[in-house]
């Protein structure tokens, strides 16, 4: 891992931001970066800038031979190899580097999509489960873009539920081949996939993944859906026929393909977050300059404040964004930096320090694609009608943004997730969440207690997030208290609680960045003041909507009481730092810092 020498993250485990307090310079930033990280990112912007973006009426035309071109080149640049070990013509290294080119390649999103299903879920499989001969066989090609992969999981009657999958393999009578039968839809590079892992159920019963190259006899790529956004990448079905598949290309063991398919999705969910960023950068960089060239009432609409409201809200958006991506991913490498890259289980102890990050790892593929969501849609509104056009970059941005909200696990899975598993660890012993929130219950019970005294200029974002953990512990309390086990079927709760986690992590990732670059970029202060208005808002909007399910009478009363302690802050002049952020970036023409 070369590049793992600019981590300085600490070494903490998935779920502990909820209950421990940490610094600045426990959490990693972009700031931290190493010079090869840089070069590498110097090299996927001028990939983005020069090679991609003059493509993108190719790439949404589906002229694939573009497409297929640009992943080779990207192949030539290293940029596919990050994932993959050295001896198989990969260049191994760290989470953050990978994050890094998911994030600055993300200037189209029909390219982006088909290098994160190549790249990601299309080569992980085989780089943590195959064994020395498929590794062998496959993944140089894969690493140099010479051939394209593709993750075949989804079928018609199974997305969500992908346990449930239809798709059947039987060993054939000479125990040659596994004999696959089923259809698979919403494959990505599927029209362009040289090799398929896909999934199915042995004799109906183990799921299994398998190595399938393309132009095996019976499998069939079906025809391109016709969709909404990513309109340039391919989505296809598959359907398999009697399909022979070498019993060699069983990938990992029979029985055990859900790891695979699970395991490779909190990766899937950390590059679809930083993908996000890169997403919106490039959105805002748009709108920001059209903002500045379009006058209305003899003035450029910049000067309007509700058009710098906008332009703040997407700074603000993007700088809270890049924060929580690169702490998780940050975190995560600092994880792997204690393994032995040497040890026979390297792959399986990669996976499980991942697995450690599965509530992050939902996070970042929630909020950001969330933030981009609301991005693209701001920005189309700084074009006026000239962003309902198609000759405009605003429209295909705006498509473009949807899907991040259904694949790698919908929003709403990954919301179940994130307090669900949160949830699980606190009952299983494994995150101290049960005494941290007793610890607040005492707290509260005890009556009004002194603040504690911070002085800075980001004196009291600290006392929101403070609250803001406090508001988040009381509220799982009580609905733990309430429901018990039980909870997991109060979906609307989970989703509040998951609302309320993701924006604890997220605040606390834009103060710890912000204190860290104090001096150095008073910008980051502003927008973490700017952001943390609209943080504690959705943990207060969240938290009376708890509570208002899980009690009544007096219960929800003392609660309320409660409740009014821990929300009681002053409110921030956010027209004032909104006006700042934006005229920065008017300024700049793009997101900056
Ligand atoms: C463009 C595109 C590319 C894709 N690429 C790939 C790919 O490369 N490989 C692959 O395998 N798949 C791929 N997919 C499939 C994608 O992962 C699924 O569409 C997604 O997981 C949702 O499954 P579904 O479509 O069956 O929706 P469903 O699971 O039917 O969900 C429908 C709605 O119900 C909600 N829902 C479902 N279950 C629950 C629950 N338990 N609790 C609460 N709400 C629930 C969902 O959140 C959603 O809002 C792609 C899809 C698209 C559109």
């Amino acid at each position: 891992m070369s590049g793992a020498a600019g981590t300085r993250a600490k070494q903490v485990t998935g779920g502990s931001f909820l209950i421990e307090d940490l610094g600045p310079h426990d959490i990693f930033t972009l700031e931290d970066l190493s010079g090869v990280q840089k070069e590498i990112e110097r090299t996927t912007v001028e990939f983005a800038e020069k090679r991609i973006l003059p493509q993108v009426a190719a790439i949404e035309q589906k002229d694939f031979s573009v497409t297929k071109g640009l992943l080779r080149r990207a192949g030539e640049l290293g940029l596919m190899g990050i994932d993959v070990p050295e001896e198989y013509g990969g260049i191994a290294m760290d989470k953050v580097t990978s994050a890094l080119i998911a994030d600055n390649i993300a200037v189209c999103g029909s390219f982006s999509v088909a290098f994160s299903a190549h790249a990601g879920i299309g080569t992980l499989p085989l780089v943590w489960y195959g064994n020395a001969e498929q590794k062998k066989k496959y993944l140089a090609k894969l690493a140099s873009g010479e051939w394209i992969a593709s993750y075949a999981l989804s079928e018609a009657s199974s997305g969500s539920d992908a346990m449930n999958i239809r798709t059947q393999a039987k060993l054939s009578a000479d125990g040659k081949h596994y004999v696959l039968n089923g259809e698979k839809m919403w494959i990505s590079n599927a029209a362009i996939a040289n090799l398929f892992t896909v999934f199915a159920k042995i004799d109906g019963e183990k799921f299994s993944a398998f190595l399938i190259e393309a132009g095996t006899p019976g499998l069939t790529v079906g025809p391109e859906e016709h969709k909404l956004g990513i309109r340039g990448s391919s989505t296809c079905p598959l359907s398999l026929t009697d399909c022979l598949v070498p019993v060699g290309n069983l990938l990992g063991e029979a029985g055990k393909g859900h790891h695979i398919a699970f395991n490779i999705l909190n990766v899937g969910r950390y590059k679809l977050g930083a993908a996000a960023i890169g997403g919106s950068k490039i959105a805002f960089r748009n709108g920001v300059r059209y903002a500045r060239e379009r006058t209305a009432f003899s003035k450029p609409i910049t000067s309007f404040g509700l058009v710098q409201e906008k332009i703040a809200n997407c700074a603000a958006g993007i700088y809270a964004g890049e924060s929580l991506v690169y702490r998780v991913v940050g975190a995560i490498d600092a994880s792997l930096a204690e393994l032995d890259e040497n040890a026979p289980d390297f792959s399986q102890q990669t996976q499980k320090r991942i697995e450690e990050f599965v509530v992050e790892c939902s996070i970042l593929k929630v909020w950001c694609s969330e933030m981009l969501d609301r991005l693209v849609d701001d920005t189309l509104q700084l074009y006026g009608g000239y962003g309902y056009v198609e000759e405009f970059p605003a429209e295909r941005s705006y498509r473009d943004s949807r899907i991040n909200k259904i694949f790698e696990g919908t929003n709403e899975i990954n919301r179940l997730i994130i307090t669900g598993w949160l949830m699980k660890r606190a009952m299983q012993g494994r995150l101290a969440l049960v005494p941290a929130i007793q610890r607040v219950m005492d707290e509260v019970i005890a009556g009004p207690s002194p603040r504690e005294e911070r002085t800075g200029a980001l004196a009291a974002q600290y006392s929101l997030l403070a609250d803001a953990k406090k508001l988040t512990l009381f509220c799982a309390g009580a609905a733990s208290q309430k429901y018990g086990a039980a909870l997991a079927e109060e979906q609307e709760v989970m989703g509040a609680l998951a609302d309320m986690i993701m924006e604890v992590l997220v605040l606390e990732s834009c103060i710890l960045r912000a204190e860290k670059m104090q001096g150095r970029s008073p910008l980051a202060v502003t927008m973490t003041r700017y952001y943390a208005a609209r943080a504690f808002s959705i943990v207060k909007m969240s938290a009376e909507r708890v509570i208002g399910a899980v009690a009544e009478g007096d219960i929800l009363r003392t609660q309320m009481t409660i409740f009014r302690r821990l929300s009681k802050h002053d409110p921030e002049n956010t027209v004032a730092l909104g006006r700042e952020i934006a005229a920065a970036m008017t300024e700049a023409g793009r997101y900056t810092l």
